[in-house]
């Protein structure tokens, strides 16, 4: 419960302002809970409303994207941008296109990923975007239409020194690459608007890796440093199937782990003998089937009709890179009764707030999103560098700086609960060193009266 004047006044207001949020409610009481001793002990974020300033976006764009579907019916959705905050960067982060995107699902997401892209030490303000348009199911033409209908409204908007999407849920290199050809031909200019493009045309090696390669670098080294542990020989769940599941599951495996079981919305395959992640590429990127294909294809793998049924498969580190609130308190004790160790998130709050309770109480090894799935941005932050400069950096010269950053935002998180009395609270940790540097940045700029 929030304890200190100021971060409950705060809630109180984005209650009144926002209440039917939730998904951005919860997010913001979580980083509240864990700001309290920081608030205590600097009144000087509290003198120049920090917090009122940064839980109202500097701005929410809500347009309507008209489509053509392939039987020649004319389909209308909405698509959104929230620039959240850019005090410390151009605004970053990624569109999502699913059918449950809302205002809500935007701001939490945009929320924390100002404090995300705080983390990687990149400058990088915090946003999101995206659709309730459905991509299961379009064929590839309907795909590229909606694609380039939602950026004729998109680019009068961002810019390379404004405002740079990447993907998310839904949003992968094809519909960035239809992005992109469309922002460019209307501009007329080729500038790295946005990341995660096709190396061809401006992308960074190692993005398309870059979030679950990074959650595990980041996993590896908590394991290593509060339990003096390491993936080799761990029995690993990988909820999802998606860009970071599938990315998860190759390092996992590349550490010498074993990962038995992954998911997608309908229900979850197991695999006693290891999931062939080439196999399960091949299903879900190239084919774009469901995951129960997997199963009719490789011998001894068995299709479950029920995604939640992933939880209670017995592992030592679970990786839940789905989405959000996918993980309930009942889950996390049927993990627990399990054995599990660790649990370090690669979707974005994949756990509810009763959940991290069910693990930290457990002593389970806890690693909150905002720091583990941090290397999906950080990566797009160097294609941002590499974009201005005109050049590129190697595979493997992406995946050392991606390893070294993803070691960082651990350290740096572990330091500051420490620091802040809450010693071996990555969430704590990670909410308070992303927070400081955006704090500062707003103090720093004054009051635009
Ligand atoms: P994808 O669209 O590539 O994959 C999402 C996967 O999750 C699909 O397999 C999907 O299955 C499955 N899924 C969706 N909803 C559920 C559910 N309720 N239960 C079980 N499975 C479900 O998305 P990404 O991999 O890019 O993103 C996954 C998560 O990681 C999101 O929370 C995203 O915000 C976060 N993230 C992504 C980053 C990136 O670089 N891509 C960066 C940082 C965070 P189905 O096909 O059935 O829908």
């Amino acid at each position: 419960m929030l304890t200190n004047e100021y971060a409950k006044r705060v809630y109180a207001l984005a209650e009144a302002r926002s209440g039917e949020q939730k998904e951005f409610l919860q997010a913001l009481y979580e980083v509240l809970l864990s700001l309290e001793p920081v608030l205590e002990t600097n009144p000087v974020y509290e003198k120049y409303s920090v917090l009122e300033r940064m839980i109202e976006p500097d701005r929410q764009i809500i347009f309507k994207v008209v489509w053509m579907d392939d039987a020649g019916k004319i389909q209308v959705n909405r698509g959104y941008r929230v620039q959240f905050n850019g005090a410390i960067g151009p605004y970053k982060g990624g569109l999502r296109f699913h059918p449950s995107v809302n205002l809500s699902i935007m701001k939490f997401l945009g929320f924390e990923q100002i404090l995300k892209n705080s983390l990687t030490g990149l400058p990088m303000g915090g946003a999101k975007g995206g659709s309730n348009f459905d991509p299961k199911g379009k064929s590839d033409m309907e795909i590229m239409r909606f694609c380039q209908s939602f950026m004729m409204e998109l680019a009068k908007h961002i810019g390379p020194d404004t405002d740079v999407p990447a993907g998310d849920i839904g949003v992968g290199g094809r519909e960035i690459g239809y992005m992109f050809g469309m922002y460019r031909r209307l501009r007329n200019k080729f500038t790295g608007v946005l990341t995660g493009k096709g190396v061809e045309f401006g992308g960074s090696f190692t993005r398309t890796e870059a979030t679950g390669y990074g959650l595990c670098y980041f996993a590896e080294e908590m394991l290593k440093c509060m339990k003096n542990d390491s993936f080799r020989g761990k029995t690993v769940v990988v909820s999802g199937a998606g860009n970071v599941a599938l990315h998860a599951a190759e390092k996992a495996a590349q550490l010498g782990a074993k990962v038995v079981a992954m998911c997608d919305s309908n229900g979850y395959v197991y695999d006693p003998r290891g999931i062939d992640v080439a196999v399960m590429k091949q299903v879900k990127e190239v084919e774009r089937a469901r995951i129960s294909v997997y199963a009719d294809r490789v011998p001894g793998a068995e299709y479950h009709a029920d995604r939640k049924g992933i939880w209670s498969v017995k592992c030592d580190i679970a990786l839940p890179c789905a989405t959000q609130n996918e993980l309930d308190a009942d889950d996390a004790r049927k993990l627990v009764a399990n054995g599990v160790t660790a649990v370090a998130e690669g979707a974005n709050m994949p756990s509810t707030l009763e959940a991290i309770e069910v693990f930290q109480k457990a002593g389970v090894l806890f690693a909150p999103a905002k720091a583990a799935n941090a290397g999906g941005v950080a990566v797009s932050g160097l294609e941002m560098s590499q974009n201005s400069m005109r050049t590129n950096y190697t595979f493997e010269e992406v995946d050392e700086k991606l390893q070294s950053i993803m070691t960082n935002i651990f350290h740096n998180s572990y330091d500051a609960a420490e620091k802040y009395g809450m010693k071996g609270n990555l969430v704590a940790g990670a909410n308070i060193a992303g927070f400081l540097k955006v704090a500062d940045a707003i103090v720093g700029q004054g009051i635009m009266l």
